[in-house]
């Protein structure tokens, strides 16, 4: 209630993601949404509801601890999927609560079958295949122990899926490998077909490869960043660009994040002066300093001192100074009429100009990725309709 700063989100902005995507991935695949890093930062507990409301019924998580935030939080016929780590007990809450999980390694894979007899209903898993990620999957080598194991299990065992994951899809620079990685999905899909294990779907695409690889869409395509109205890259929007007639070349995605907070102080600096701590801002003029209550401790980074920039009565005010824990000085000369509560805008739109995820991240070095899953959690998430 009493929050220094809010996160909002914009419904009609992710109603035009959603459909864009679900355009762009046709009939035959579905869209599975992924909310991991706590939606991308954009809060699981506000953002899955209002995906469901956009028409979204299936969700990817990275752990047990999030699919349990995400199940309080959706219908309860949403179709949720952890991908990443689930341990033993994770395991048994999910068969209980047809929450489906990614296997890729058979102490995994055993333990679920147990568990689902144990419980009395089936485990749903997703088979992750290794195909060049070198992070986790069954390799070719397992292909005969898939196949025992789903002749011995396949009654406990639900296999909903069989997938992989691309090593960078994002960058022409990784063309040969992910390339090498379809063929190899392809190869280890038929052996498998051949000997019997029939997945009821198979999925591969994230964002980067959905764009870029339409091959890759199959079944289901585990969309993260582009629902959040980002592009993977800069390479992957203009591959979808160029691929579009003339006059459709607009972006079609729409940014559904903005972060404001207000001016909490004001204060006039004489020329000569310092601001903040240390000698990082020497007044070169007598100078207006707006003071914004919001630091390094919500997520605005210490490296935008003397860098970031806020949007105060449409107007791009300069950060001066170092980037306090809770706080962050602004130059607001240039706004002579500047007053405490003045809404201060960190990330989104104010008039006619906006403060980009993206230029944050130039000035700060981190991705787009990196610095929205950074936004704490405590700061609070409002939907705007
Ligand atoms: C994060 C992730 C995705 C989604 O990636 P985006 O680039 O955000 O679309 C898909 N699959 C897996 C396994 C992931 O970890």
């Amino acid at each position: 209630m009493f929050a220094t700063s809010t996160l909002y989100l914009s419904k009609p902005a992710l109603r035009e993601n959603v459909r864009f995507i679900r355009d762009m991935l046709g009939e035959t695949t579905a869209l599975v949404s992924v909310l991991k890093g706590n939606a991308y930062g954009h809060g699981i507990t506000r953002f899955a509801p209002l995906a469901e409301e956009c028409g979204v019924n299936a969700f990817a998580v990275f752990d047990a601890q999030e699919a349990l935030t995400l199940q309080a939080a959706t219908k309860s016929e949403s179709r949720v999927i952890v991908m990443g780590m689930i341990d033993d007990a994770g395991i048994e809450w999910a068969i209980e609560h047809g929450v489906e999980f990614f296997v890729f390694d058979p102490t995994r894979l055993e333990t679920a079958a147990r568990l689902a007899r144990e419980v009395g209903k089936p485990a749903r898993v997703h088979v992750e295949l290794e195909t060049g990620m070198n992070r986790t999957g069954f390799d070719e080598k397992q292909l005969d122990y898939l196949r025992d194991f789903f002749e011995r299990f396949g009654d406990v065992v639900s296999l909903e899926g069989l997938c992989t994951h691309y090593a960078g899809a994002e960058s022409v620079a990784n063309h040969v490998r992910v390339v090498g990685q379809i063929d190899r999905f392809a190869k280890m899909k038929n052996i498998l077909h051949a000997e019997g294990v029939r997945p009821k779907t198979c999925h591969t695409a994230c964002s980067a490869a959905a764009i870029s690889y339409p091959q890759t869409r199959m079944d289901l395509a585990r969309i993260g960043i582009l629902q959040y109205g980002f592009w993977p890259s800069p390479e992957t929007k203009i591959h979808h660009l160029v691929d579009q007639e003339e006059h459709e070349r607009e972006d079609p995605l729409r940014r559904v994040l903005s972060w404001r907070s207000r001016v909490m102080s004001i204060k006039r600096v004489k020329v000569g002066e310092f601001v903040g701590y240390g000698s990082h801002y020497l007044a070169q003029k007598s100078m207006t300093i707006a003071i914004v209550p919001v630091g390094y401790s919500h997520g605005f980074s210490r490296s935008l001192t003397n860098q970031g920039r806020v949007l105060l009565r449409g107007v791009r005010a300069p950060v001066v100074g170092v980037v306090n824990m809770n706080a962050l000085t602004i130059d607001a000369t240039e706004i002579p009429d500047a007053q405490i509560g003045d809404e201060a805008v960190l990330i989104g739109k104010q008039g006619d100009l906006e403060i980009s995820v993206h230029s944050f991240a130039e000035f700060s070095d981190q991705l787009n990725y990196e610095l929205l899953t950074r936004l704490p959690t405590n700061i609070p998430r409002v939907v705007e309709e």
